[in-house]
């Protein structure tokens, strides 16, 4: 265990771990959206902004990211930072005004409206998606992309690879802004995605008769751990 100040107060943070985390375990509020605790970080939303202290300099920095030294001292609540997280949650708001998650965000920053206008966008390119992919599935079906004449960011999204993509679901689990969308519908999994719609057949139990999987999700899984394809025919409720 290694100590640090955070706000004058010493808490202990674990070796490894980063300011976000040991914040968090001491009780002490810092915002994310691109943050998640199974993922690795990659700080892109930047409001987890902290301000430190190291050999007499001060610099923001992104909590999430940067890692918990020993003597190592933080504000949360510094004007700067006040500064920084507004732009970062003003800078979502523009793009996403609609999303419950964001406008949460911005009232607890004391932000109603951004003062400024951007294009509305369904993605904010957190990132979470496709290291949800990536790291937890092993499927790597999501890419970004800057499109437009300009390949420009403001043009950037994400984009599904209908062939590498088993319909899992993880993409709109993490998704913090509904940018995408899972409906099971009848036989059919329909992935809604800023750059389109992608279907997949969904397996029905042999003992009930519900739709409950993705077939090509348990194909995966099949190969994946060398499993019986058996074992897929009833669905979890039907086994013993
Ligand atoms: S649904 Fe497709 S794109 Fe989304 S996490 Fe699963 S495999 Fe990846």
């Amino acid at each position: 265990m290694v100590k640090l100040t955070v706000d004058d107060k010493v808490i202990e943070a674990e070796e490894g771990g980063t300011i976000l985390d040991a914040a968090n375990k001491a009780g002490i509020y810092i915002p994310t959206i691109c943050y998640h605790e199974s993922l690795s970080s990659v700080g892109s939303c930047r409001l987890c902004a902290v301000e430190i202290e190291t050999n007499g300099k001060t610099e923001l920095t992104t909590a999430c990211t940067y890692p918990a030294e020993a003597g190592l001292k933080v504000r949360t609540g510094s004007e700067k930072v006040v500064e920084a997280r507004r732009l970062a949650v003003e800078l979502l708001l523009a793009q996403r005004p609609h999303s419950a998650k964001i406008q949460e965000l911005a009232r607890k920053l004391g932000i109603e409206e951004p003062s400024f206008t951007l294009k509305e966008r369904e993605c904010i390119l957190c990132d979470l998606c496709i290291r949800a992919c990536r790291e937890l599935v092993g499927a790597e079906a999501i890419t970004f992309i800057a499109q437009g004449k300009d390949r420009s960011l403001d043009e950037a999204t994400v984009v599904h690879s209908l062939e590498k993509c088993i319909g899992c679901d993880s993409c709109a689990y993490v998704c913090p802004t509904e940018a995408i969308m899972v409906d099971d519908i009848g036989d059919t999994r329909i992935i809604s995605t800023p750059s389109g719609k992608l279907e997949f057949k969904l397996k029905k139990c042999k003992v009930c008769g519900k739709y409950w999987a993705p077939e090509k999700q348990l194909e995966y899984i099949v190969k994946k751990w060398n499993l019986e394809p058996e074992i897929f025919d009833t669905c979890p409720d039907c086994r013993d």
